[in-house]
């Protein structure tokens, strides 16, 4: 039996990893599932799955779980503490699914144990790229790619020489907003950009999608974890979303990864890599589909790309402090303090202002200076979102 821990089981990305562990319950033992604050659906999944753990990560919920627990023998346990705790259990895999800058320390504790990990939160490659890789090679673990788009570059690379990788093409739906006007976009709501068009997914990285923000990122990511310089890394719309990424080499040959919007392909790959094994996903009929249809990344209606070459430019912590920024611009879009434009325009101030004083984003790579860098950012972010109200 295989021992898999989840971090962030109660999301999008973790209730399809139950899904697939749940069709072979012979093959996995489960060690520890972590959530937040849906603690009814932790509390089922724990007892449904007989995990030996079950950990929340909001410290003043740790009654509500011990409660929803009670008789069953599992273990219940809350706090960051406890999300370290849980990801330093012996493990043979696990999948880090928080959403945000939360993920990096229990997937870093992870790869400290030298267990493979599989990396659906891609922040932690944003924030800290450098150490996710030293700490995975000084241990011997695998960090295997879950975001869908570094899946498919993954898998277009192996048995590939990199030096042969003239450039990487990853694509974008657009997001719920892509057949707007440029001039609506001031008045788009949440709600309106938290409707994904082709993909079901946890509301910020749906919004993200909107905002291209989570492309933004996934070009930050791509470059950190393939070791791509920026200028070969491309983002290109695709309504359609069966082309999730493609691999250009110098002989001219472009490797496509085409299938249906399905995370259960992405996470089982990395579930049973280096094996491929059979996965319950929708098998592609191309005559059914037709057509496949492309259109440029436009810079001026989602400036979060160009923000994303900024960052990748400028190195170091650039891309702890534009995730952190990006976060708490998207809790202020999402409780109606900011628009939706001015989420880009509360990232772009708060990169200037944190680069302004040396110290900041040219500091070491070490996961404190993450934690300080985020927190730093942050505040800088409310007072931008508290200026802008005013
Ligand atoms: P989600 O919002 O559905 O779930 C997030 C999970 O993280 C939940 O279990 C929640 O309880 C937990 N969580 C939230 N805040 C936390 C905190 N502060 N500390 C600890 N745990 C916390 O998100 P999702 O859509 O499943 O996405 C998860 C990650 O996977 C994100 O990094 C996202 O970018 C990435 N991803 C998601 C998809 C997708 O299809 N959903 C695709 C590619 C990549
Ligand atoms: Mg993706």
């Amino acid at each position: 039996m295989r021992r898999i821990t989840i971090f962030g089981a109660t999301g999008s990305i973790g209730q399809n990893t139950l899904d697939l562990i749940g069709r072979d319950p012979d093959a996995y033992q489960v060690v520890a599932l972590t959530g937040d604050q849906n603690i009814a659906q932790l509390a089922r999944d724990a007892i449904a799955f007989n995990a030996e753990l079950a950990v929340t990560a909001d410290p003043a919920r740790l009654g509500d779980l011990q409660a929803a627990l009670d008789g069953t023998g599992i273990e219940a346990a809350a706090g960051p503490s406890a999300l370290i705790e849980a990801a330093s259990r012996p493990a043979d895999w696990i999948m880090s699914c928080i959403v945000g800058s939360a993920g990096l320390a229990p997937g870093l504790r992870a790869l400290e144990q030298g267990t493979s990990l599989a990396l659906a939160n891609k922040e932690s490659m944003v924030c800290a790229g450098p150490l996710m890789l030293a700490t995975a090679k000084a241990h011997g673990a695998a960090i295997l790619p879950v975001d869908s788009e570094h899946s498919a570059v993954f898998q277009a690379l192996i048995g590939e020489d990199m030096s042969a990788v003239e450039r990487v093409i990853i694509t974008a739906s657009g997001g719920a907003f892509r057949d707007w006007p440029i001039e609506d976009l001031a008045k788009a709501t949440p709600e309106q950009a938290a409707t994904h068009p082709n993909w079901a997914m946890g509301q910020r990285i749906t919004i993200d999608s909107a905002s291209m923000f989570n492309k933004a990122l996934e070009l930050i990511e791509t470059r950190e974890f393939f070791q791509i310089e920026p200028s070969k890394i491309e983002a290109v719309v695709h309504p359609e979303l069966m082309i999730h990424a493609l691999v250009g080499f110098k002989d001219g040959a472009l490797m496509a990864h085409v299938g249906p919007a399905d995370m259960r392909h992405a996470i089982g790959f990395a579930l049973h890599y280096p094996d491929r094994k059979s996965l319950p996903v929708e098998r592609l009929d191309l005559v059914k589909l037709g057509k496949l249809t492309f259109r440029p990344a436009d810079e001026t209606r989602w400036p979060a790309l160009r923000l994303a070459r900024e960052v990748m430019a400028t190195g170091g912590l650039a891309g702890a402090c534009f995730n952190a920024a990006k976060e708490r611009a998207l809790d202020g879009f999402i409780a109606k303090r900011i628009g939706f434009q001015q989420i880009a325009v509360v990232v772009e101030e708060v990169l200037s202002r944190v680069s302004a004083h040396p110290g900041h984003i040219d500091a070491a790579i070490t996961l404190d200076n993450v934690i300080d860098l985020d927190h730093l950012a942050r505040v800088r972010a409310d007072e931008i979102m508290n200026e802008l109200e005013g």
